[in-house]
């Protein structure tokens, strides 16, 4: 990537929806053919060497629509992001809930009534996302290596599973190796229990295929017949489930 730098680009039919200045980064690079990338609040042109001004305002102008309808997009995605603070809502198994901060002498975490109490001697942001963290981490633990087991036993491939760890990412769910580790990432336990199952079917069945061809997604569906709807899911709200 060479020669990145910053034009500011106006365009935009509808005031009062949508600022008419948007950020634009263009990425000068060996590619061929020009794209856009959207970004919260800004908009990444890859281009090729060769592209004049002339020709990035045009191919910018061409996808005004979809650049706008995009921005909407990431801007209410960054608004979901979830914030551990209280008075502020957490997507929880697919529900919003309140999270609620309160001082108390014993240190727990409670749901009541579309509540997510986070209780404490003194209790903030940095303390709550350590409770949050060992919650899952044990809900985790109860629930992903036993499910695991039981469907890799179940597909014929339990003596290709070695092991199974947790981590926290930011942008995985799940892997396996080719040596049969399988890791999650504990965030998932957020998630309704069908996405956490498919997540499970997901690694186990690259026990079988350690790849996503036609025959992998065959054996994934054979397991979990509704996988596209799960897949289409976490793409869709995966952004409210990280800390
Ligand atoms: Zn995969």
């Amino acid at each position: 990537m060479v020669n990145a730098k910053l034009i500011p680009l106006s365009f935009g039919s509808n005031p009062g929806s949508l600022p008419l200045q948007y950020q634009c980064e263009v990425q000068r690079s060996q590619r061929k053919t020009l794209a856009i990338h959207i970004k919260y609040e800004k908009i990444e042109v890859r281009a090729p060497v060769q592209a004049s001004p002339r020709d990035i305002k045009q191919f910018l102008e061409l996808h005004q629509e979809w650049i706008e309808r995009r921005l909407c997009e990431e801007s209410k995605r960054h608004q979901e992001i979830l914030c551990l603070q209280h008075g502020k809502k957490i997507f929880y198994r697919a529900q919003e809930v309140d999270i609620v901060f309160r001082q108390g002498r014993k240190e727990r975490l409670l749901r009541d009534n579309g509540q997510l109490i986070f209780q404490a001697h003194q209790i903030d942001e940095k303390k709550a996302k350590q409770m949050l963290a060992r919650f899952l981490q044990d809900k985790a633990s109860e629930y992903l290596p036993f499910r695991t087991r039981a469907l890799a036993k179940h597909l014929n491939v339990d003596h290709k599973l070695n092991d199974i760890r947790f981590r926290k990412t930011k942008s995985k769910w799940g892997h396996c190796t080719s040596t049969g580790l399988i890791q999650f990432n504990w965030l998932i336990m957020l998630a309704p229990f069908s996405i956490i199952d498919y997540m499970i079917t997901h690694e186990v069945c690259h026990l079988k295929h350690m790849d996503h061809s036609k025959r992998y997604w065959k054996l994934v569906e054979s397991v979990c017949p509704d996988y596209k709807r799960y897949v289409n899911w976490l793409q869709e709200h995966e952004h409210r489930l990280w800390f």
